[in-house]
C-alpha cells in the first residue's frame, strides 16, 4: 500500500504520518516505510536545506526542484519499498506541488500535474489523506521562525487549501478528507477509520 498525507503547514501531518505508520505496522504485520517530501533522500535533504528553504526563486524553478526531489524519492525509496512488499506512508507527495506551485504560485494546474506524473512515472498513492485546516489556525500552531514558504502570505495559503479541497472532491476514490481542527487523538482515530476502509483492512 502507498499512502500520502497532504495539507497546509501546521496541520499535524508529520505526527499523523508517524502514528498511522506505527498502526499500519501493527495491523498488517508488514514493513512500513515512513518518509517525506521534500527531503526523503540524502539528495532531497540537501535540496530542502540548501536550496528550497533558501532564497526566493522563480516559480518554474521551484516547480522543477520539487519535481526533481520527488523523482529521486520515488525511484530510490518509494518504488523499491513497494516492490519488496512494504507499506509506504509519505508526508506530502505530488498533490503538494499542484497545491503550492499551481494553486499558491499560480502556475498551470494541468502543467504541474503533468510534470509531477512525469517525475514519478505515473505512480499515484492508493489513498491520500487531506488534513484540512484553516491556514490561519495552522500558522498559529507552528513554532519557531517561519521559513520562506510559511511566510508566503494568507492569500497564498488560502489558494493552496482550496486547491487541495478541490482535488479531493474531484477524486473521492483516492482521497479522504479529515478535519484537522479536532484534538490529535480524534484526528488520528478518524484517519485510521478512513484509511482502513479504503485499504480494506
Ligand atoms: O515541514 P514541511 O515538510 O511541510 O515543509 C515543506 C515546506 O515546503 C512547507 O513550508 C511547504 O509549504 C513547502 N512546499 C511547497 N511545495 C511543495 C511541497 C512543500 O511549497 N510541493
Ligand atoms: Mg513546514
Amino acid at each position: 500500500y502507498f499512502v500520502s498525507f497532504e495539507g497546509g503547514d501546521g496541520v499535524g501531518k508529520t505526527t499523523h504520518v508517524r502514528l498511522l505508520g506505527d498502526w499500519l505496522h501493527e495491523v498488517t504485520g508488514r514493513e512500513v516505510v515512513v518518509t517525506r517530501e521534500p527531503g526523503g533522500t540524502d539528495l532531497g535533504a540537501t535540496l530542502r536545506r540548501e536550496v528550497l528553504h533558501g532564497e526566493d526563486m522563480d516559480p518554474r524553478t521551484e516547480a522543477l526542484l520539487y519535481a526533481a526531489d520527488r523523482a529521486h524519492h520515488v525511484a530510490t525509496v518509494i518504488r523499491p519499498a513497494l516492490a519488496r512488499g512494504a507499506v509506504v506512508v509519505t508526508d506530502r507527495y505530488l498533490d503538494s506541488s499542484v497545491a503550492y506551485q499551481a494553486g499558491g504560485r499560480e502556475l498551470s494546474e494541468e502543467e504541474i500535474e503533468a510534470l509531477s506524473l512525469w517525475a514519478t512515472a505515473d505512480l499515484l498513492p492508493d489513498v491520500t489523506v487531506l488534513l484540512d485546516l484553516d491556514p490561519v489556525v495552522g500558522a498559529a500552531r507552528l513554532s519557531g521562525e517561519p521559513d520562506r514558504l510559511e511566510r508566503a502570505g494568507d492569500e497564498f495559503h488560502r489558494r493552496t487549501r482550496e486547491t487541495f479541497l478541490r482535488r479531493a472532491a474531484a477524486d473521492p476514490e483516492r482521497w479522504v478528507v479529515v478535519d484537522a481542527s479536532a484534538n490529535l487523538d480524534d484526528v488520528q482515530a478518524q484517519v485510521r477509520v478512513d484509511v482502513a476502509a479504503r485499504l480494506d483492512l
